[in-house]
């Protein structure tokens, strides 16, 4: 089988591999779609820790064609892929907190991914597709579970404003999240083609610039979601939130990036700056959001590849006006 190998920053191959046996715990899944993530190409760069050589494609959804007595796998079963395996008795998993696992093994990073014909991924966190639901929307389990724990964190109450930086995949889940709980959304992007796709799925306002959105809300947003992940929106969200308001992280800057923050200003307007990190027990509900029509995410599919395409759309910054890449192997 083939598969898309990260076997050191910068060197991204695809190579012939062979198809893996499931242990006992395990279930190999027929990869029907693989999207590709900004992670990706973060790891491709080295700035985001991986564990080369490493099959990439933490974003995937399949078939069950081989599952182990105690997986839980159906062989025929559709299923996503949570990509985080966490320990379960570290003092974070023993609270609660399984996201901030630290003995977490991530598939896509320390372990071998969908971006392949076959993955072997535990049986037991697999979610079940729900009835009728097809492989390509399967493959956002993972981008709107991550995106559903910074709306959770975010707790909007209807009414709120809400101002999402960044048109990317998960600006755009963010943006249908938020309107779904009742808030007032914003999107901030340069993109002109972005901002059509955030006004249809539910954005009542857009804005090209920071400035421009302080115009349409001069006293800024009770929530302001940084999805873009980059240090110019970063470092502006701040200013965008009202009086007593909250800035949500999902951004992913590279490992060792600075931005900088006033704390004078956060203590006086009481801004709280509030990460949400990857997907604390969100997988269900987020298929559930899919199923139900809540969130669309065809819409949000720019490009459709085959996995020889791939390590060259990996290497290469997504064209303006991607939103996601599937990888249909
Ligand atoms: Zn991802
Ligand atoms: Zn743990």
């Amino acid at each position: 089988m083939q598969a898309i190998r990260l076997l050191g920053v910068g060197d991204l191959q695809r190579q012939e591999v062979a198809v893996p046996e499931p242990g006992p715990g395990d279930v190999v899944v027929q990869v029907e779609a693989a999207g590709i993530c900004g992670t990706d190409r973060h790891l491709f760069h080295g700035e985001f820790p991986s564990t080369p050589p490493v099959t990439l494609g933490h974003e995937f959804a399949g078939r069950i064609v081989a599952a182990g007595a105690a997986s839980g796998g159906r062989v025929g079963a559709r299923v996503a892929c949570d990509p985080n395996i966490f320990c379960g008795i570290c003092p974070e998993c023993r609270k609660g907190r399984v996201n901030l696992c630290r003995a977490n093994v991530a598939i896509g990073l320390q372990r071998d991914a969908g971006s392949a014909d076959y993955a072997l991924i535990p049986g037991h966190p697999a979610p079940p597709l729900p009835q009728g639901m097809t492989p390509e929307a399967g493959a956002f389990a993972e981008p709107l579970a991550c995106t559903l724990h910074g709306l959770d964190v975010a707790r909007l109450v209807p009414g709120e404003r809400a101002m999402v930086l960044g048109g990317g995949v998960i600006g755009l889940l963010a943006v249908q999240l938020a309107r779904a709980a009742g808030a007032e959304v914003m999107l901030v992007t340069r993109h002109p083609a972005k901002r059509a796709v955030a006004e249809a799925l539910g954005a009542r306002l857009t804005a090209a610039s920071a400035a421009e959105a302080l115009r349409l809300w001069p006293g800024g947003a009770d929530a302001v979601i940084e999805c873009a992940g980059v240090e110019e929106t970063m470092t502006r969200a701040p200013a965008l939130a009202a009086r007593g308001g909250r800035v949500v992280v999902l951004g992913v800057l590279a490992q060792g990036a600075r931005v900088s923050w006033e704390p004078f200003d956060l203590l006086l307007r009481e801004v709280a700056i509030l990460p949400a990190f990857i997907n604390p027990f969100t997988q269900s509900r987020a298929l559930e959001l899919i199923a139900n029509g809540t969130v669309q995410t065809a819409p949000l599919v720019t490009r459709r590849i085959s996995l020889t395409d791939a390590p060259a759309v990996i290497a290469a910054p997504p064209p303006p006006g991607d939103i996601k890449t599937m990888i249909l192997p």
